[in-house]
């Protein structure tokens, strides 16, 4: 961390010289400033930020620049993104960390656990105001919301993403970037828990979530942004309403293992034998991703009451994409002992219940989890 130091005196430096020179920019006077200025980038001290690369499309390339959807993902180092977008130097000091090269597919509890507490250990570091996390966006949000529930540190965590390589024609992987380091150099964003920045837009890491297959703008949270990056500037309209980073009774320094979380998907005609591998494979909880407001299919409550009498917890959720999973409606969670998500989407539920797991096998406390977080 000597060169954030360096930077930080030669721009302190450039600070006093230009004071005293009567050359401050008006930027730095508060009286300057519009009304939104509480949440605008004009600091004096440019902020020191760590850029963590794990891969993903916003490392990706493409044959052609007409390759929009269809490229190599993973494959250009976290150093040449940055150097690709020259701007960000602007705004904070910046250091490129490559943890994985990979797409976010790949992602399991290992990367994940290995991810989460590399950013733990850079939040302690006294010379880091906050952190970037350059990811694919397919599991950007099951990332994004580890990471709110786990890390024990206000400082701003952003994570970002593209939809297209840097390689081809509109691509928003620079922007996306660019706009990431400015929430995370930000202080407006301190104490907000794990952001997601994409498409001009912060989304809380609860809520987001991926919501179309190519399209720039993809990610969208039920209950609307926190905010816009617009001009260089960081705008908050909200705050999230459930507690994360420094409020959960997780840390991410303490787990070490996640266990087994199975989610299985509700269709017409579905297979009970996705119930019954499940249990066999050792999982301790199945989010059972129901059809409309958590409904299980006559042929599916047997299998799935059998996984419950076999010490395999059952969480309903819905495969509908947002809304609540009404308790003892659809089902009667009571008598079979089963939980709800509350409106938990079942990838991210799967996330809060192997958290949830590490605590408490009971399932009342494991309720109260889900209407908790
Ligand atoms: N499959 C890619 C990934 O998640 C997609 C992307 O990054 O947009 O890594």
């Amino acid at each position: 961390m000597k060169h954030f130091a360096r930077v930080t005196t030669l721009a302190a430096a450039l600070l006093s010289a230009s004071l005293i020179t009567g050359t401050a920019h008006a930027q730095l006077a508060p009286a300057a400033q519009p009304a939104a200025a509480a949440t605008a980038p004009a600091e004096a001290r440019k902020a020191n930020i760590v850029i963590i690369g794990t891969g993903g499309t916003i490392a990706g390339a493409g044959a052609s620049a007409t390759n929009t959807a269809a490229y190599q993902s993973a494959v250009v180092p976290v150093d040449k993104i940055i150097a690709s977008v020259p701007e960000i130097s602007k705004v904070a000091n910046v250091k490129g960390e490559q943890i994985f090269q990979i797409g976010s597919e790949s992602f399991n509890n290992e990367r994940l656990l290995k991810l989460a507490k590399r950013v733990s250990e850079l939040l302690k570091q006294p010379d880091v105001d906050g952190i970037v996390i350059t990811h694919g966006t397919d599991t950007i949000e099951e990332t994004a919301y580890f990471l709110n529930l786990t890390l024990k540190s206000d400082k701003p965590v952003v994570v970002v993403g593209s939809m297209r390589p840097g390689t081809a024609l509109g691509a928003d992987g620079a922007l996306n970037l660019y706009d990431a380091v400015l929430v995370a150099s930000n202080p407006a964003s301190k104490g907000k828990g794990t952001l997601a920045v994409l498409n001009d837009e912060i989304h809380t890491g609860r809520d987001v979530t991926k919501s179309n297959t190519f399209k720039t703008e993809t990610f969208r949270s039920p209950f609307g942004p926190l905010g816009y990056v617009v001009e260089g500037r960081t705008l908050f309209y909200r705050l999230p309403a459930r507690p994360h980073t420094l409020q959960t009774q997780w840390d991410i320094d303490k787990i070490d293992k996640l266990p087994e979380v199975a989610v299985v998907y509700a269709y017409g005609n579905a297979n009970p034998a996705a119930v019954e591998a499940a249990v066999k494979s050792g999982a301790k909880a199945i989010i059972y991703a129901a059809t409309g407001n958590g409904s299980v299919g006559d042929y599916m409550v047997e299998p799935l009451k059998a996984a419950r009498a076999k010490g395999v917890h059952i969480v309903r959720a819905s495969r509908t994409g947002s809304g609540v999973v009404v308790r003892n409606a659809e089902q009667p969670d009571d008598k079979y002992d089963w939980i709800v998500t509350d409106d938990q989407l079942p990838q991210k539920a799967r996330i809060l219940m192997a958290l949830a797991l590490t605590q408490t096998n009971d399932t009342k406390a494991l309720q109260q989890v889900f209407w908790k977080y």
